[in-house]
């Protein structure tokens, strides 16, 4: 699948808020938005007028930017974003909090949010190559969803790797209540679907539902 392999800092920037896609850069100083940052001469949005640009203020723009920040947030392309956001619309319920459920039980994000993967993109490289499975069975695909009661593990060889290691020690995130850890942490089961209050993402989905719903 395509996906974005620019500077991704710049992403962040467009959106004019953290979307901490590089693990542990993202929690220093060195980030170009953090506050007090001490890059932040360029907190700006990217491009040659970035800086000088003043943004227009209208609804249109508010729902494409929350849409945008939840799309890269999560490292999706447009077109898979928006298949997700249509069988959300069929399902019953809230539109926009099915659509955050669906991109929170993605396997790529579970491995995130067990900590074994300092950002999203490392979590999705982990499956990707094979480090990761589901029940006992490798699964390289991270858009697999995942269900309540699957147990997700990460590879024995892979629990020493140095990466790995390093993000337990040094990132010291928690592990969200839908999930319950085992085996050291690096074993998740899924307890249940979570529901909006346990998704720790400053989404606004409402506009998201607005945007694609004209
Ligand atoms: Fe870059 Fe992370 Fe800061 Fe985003 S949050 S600008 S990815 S350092």
């Amino acid at each position: 699948m395509a996906r974005y392999t620019g500077p991704v800092c710049r992403l962040c920037r467009r959106e004019r808020t953290k979307l901490y896609l590089k693990g542990e850069r993202c929690h220093t100083l060195k980030c170009p938005v953090a506050e007090n940052s001490d890059r932040q001469k360029r907190s700006f949005p990217p491009g040659q007028h970035g800086a000088a640009r003043q943004r227009q203020g209208s609804e249109y723009l508010a729902q494409l930017r929350e849409k945008q920040k939840a799309r890269r947030s999560y490292g999706l392309m447009e077109k898979q974003f928006r298949n997700l956001y249509e069988e959300a619309s069929r399902r019953p319920g809230m539109t926009g909090t099915t659509l955050l459920q669906f991109l929170e039980l993605r396997l790529d994000n579970v491995a995130f949010r067990a900590g074994w993967g300092a950002s999203r993109a490392q979590a999705r490289q982990f499956v990707r190559h094979g480090h990761v499975k589901v029940n006992g069975k490798r699964v390289t695909i991270p858009s697999f969803r995942v269900r309540p009661g699957d147990v997700v593990t990460l590879k024995d060889a892979t629990r020493t790797n140095f990466n790995v290691v390093r993000n337990a020690d040094v990132l010291d995130r928690s592990v969200p209540g839908w999930l319950e850890t085992s085996e050291n942490g690096f074993a998740v089961t899924i307890r249940a679907v979570p529901v909006r209050e346990q998704i720790d993402e400053s989404i606004k989905e409402q506009l998201i539902v607005e945007l694609y719903s004209k």
